[in-house]
């Protein structure tokens, strides 16, 4: 079938340019051109079935055919299919996505707006700060503080502020983004040095950039509670603790990129609650809609609206927003969705079923060529070494993650490859089964190319 001129996978390279793909793998490998899911599979045109143990990417929480996301949306087209959020008009189920955002957010009361993904969000965010500051007479406060791994998107803005090398082919960071180191005690603690020692280091790293650049020229420092695209890495104990008080100290604003942690990845509706620490805004997407419409938000807590509501207001508008900002049918979704998440115990389901996945993932990794297992709730890693005593990767050439990934696609388990990293973050309604499939499958593959590479 594969090999035909007008087979999927013919027609799929033929005229389909496909994201973050490395295209001599698909030329040797072929494509994958999918049809429908159920439940946490998602099924190809030759009819295989995949585990998709990446929910898509980190947004299908429901899976692939939940009743009720579908009737949401059906619902809505019905009643009226579209609309924009300008010149005072939004729809009333943006009204009522908005009052739901801010109830379920850990703020008192705030302000929310709308985008279609999350890279618009982060961009948004940091438009409103540039606007805020200037309007409070700081206009030089326009640098933005990210770290080294962390992942923000792919517009331009959100390009410079992840901090991952890829993006040097588009000339990118843009000036004034600051990234700072990695989070990742396993890698980054220098030998002999305690957790807390280590973080401690980052948050005096922190203090020695703000008095490099000076604190009058930041805007805000952002920041994934768990970084999600940088390889499922939780931040060291007492990370947050650290470095919110030297941002509050020097009037730097902490965005907290919830776009994967947000409504139940780590246990808790944000990872900031997991981590306890109170940002001062939130950035979401992914599962706000459960993947089933593509949308994003900027959720401003108390101090920023009130400050944005001042610097707007002798304006003549906000000269921002996009045509399907607050778009009706995305909005009853996400609605939909968050009960369906809080509700109807897909975040119960997490908690009751992270402790079955790191037992299960604990086993996988005894393997002597896993150099680490971390994670929490429903997103993990496994990185393999060649070393663990050493923590000596693989060589590059290699390929290890691309290799465990494909043979795990082979064996109907999709997972994702990152850096040495293979990353698991299933959907939410994984049944026990389900999760044992993903294990048994992931261990399979593993043994297959640690023996290969032995
Ligand atoms: C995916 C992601 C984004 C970008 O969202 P898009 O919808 O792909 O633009 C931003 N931040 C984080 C933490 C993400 O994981």
């Amino acid at each position: 079938m594969k090999d035909h001129p007008n087979s999927w996978d013919a027609r799929a390279k033929a005229h389909s340019l496909f994201g973050f793909t490395d295209l001599p793998s698909i030329e040797a490998r072929g494509t994958v051109v999918l049809t429908h899911g159920e439940g946490p599979y998602v099924v190809d045109t030759d009819g295989k079935r995949y585990l998709d143990a990446n929910s898509g990417l980190w947004n299908m929480v429901a899976g692939f055919d939940h009743a009720g996301l579908r009737e949401a949306a059906k619902a809505q087209y019905d009643r009226f299919p579209g609309y924009h959020a300008f010149f005072g008009r939004m729809s009333d189920q943006t009204v009522a996505l908005s009052e739901k955002l801010v109830e379920v957010s850990p703020f008192e009361t705030g302000r929310v707006f709308y985008t279609n993904s999350g890279s618009e969000a982060n961009e948004t965010m940091v438009k409103i700060l540039w606007m805020l500051h200037a309007a409070e007479g700081q206009p030089h406060r326009r640098k933005i503080l990210t770290r080294v791994n962390g992942y923000h998107g792919v517009s331009v803005v959100a390009a410079s502020m992840t901090g991952k090398p890829y993006n040097s082919v588009f000339g990118l960071p843009l000036e004034g983004f600051i990234h700072l180191t990695c989070p990742h005690y396993w890698r980054e603690g220098r030998a002999g040095e305690s957790e807390a020692d280590f973080t401690a280091r980052l948050a005096a790293e922190l203090e020695a950039v703000i008095a490099r650049e000076g604190a009058d020229t930041i805007a805000g420092f952002f920041a994934e509670p768990v970084m999600g695209a940088g390889g499922v890495i939780p931040p060291p104990a007492g990370y947050f603790q650290a470095i919110a008080p030297v941002l509050r100290k020097h009037g730097i604003p902490l965005v907290a990129d919830e776009v994967i942690c947000g409504f139940g990845r780590t246990g808790e509706i944000w990872g900031s609650q997991t981590y306890g620490f109170m940002p001062d805004a939130i950035i979401a997407s992914k599962a706000m809609t459960a993947g089933y419409f593509p949308m994003g938000a900027v959720i401003l807590g108390p101090d920023l609206s009130d400050r944005v509501e001042a610097a707007v207001a002798p304006m003549e508008e906000f000269p921002h927003g996009f045509t399907a900002s607050g778009h009706p049918v995305g909005c009853a979704v996400a609605l939909k969705a968050i009960d369906v998440i809080l509700n109807e115990g897909l975040m119960a389901q997490v908690r009751a079923g992270a402790g079955r996945m790191e037992a299960g993932l604990a086993e996988v990794a005894r393997h002597a060529n896993i150099g680490e297992l971390r994670g929490i709730g429903y997103m993990w890693a496994l990185e393999a070494v060649r070393d663990r005593a050493t923590k000596t990767p693989f060589e590059g050439h290699l390929s290890v993650s691309e290799r465990i990934a494909n043979t795990c696609t082979d064996l109907g388990l999709i997972c994702r490859p990152l850096g040495q990293s293979v990353v698991l973050c299933p959907p939410f309604i994984l049944t026990d089964a389900q999760m044992d499939e993903m294990i048994e499958k992931l261990d399979r593959a593993l043994n297959m190319v640690f023996a290969e590479l032995a």
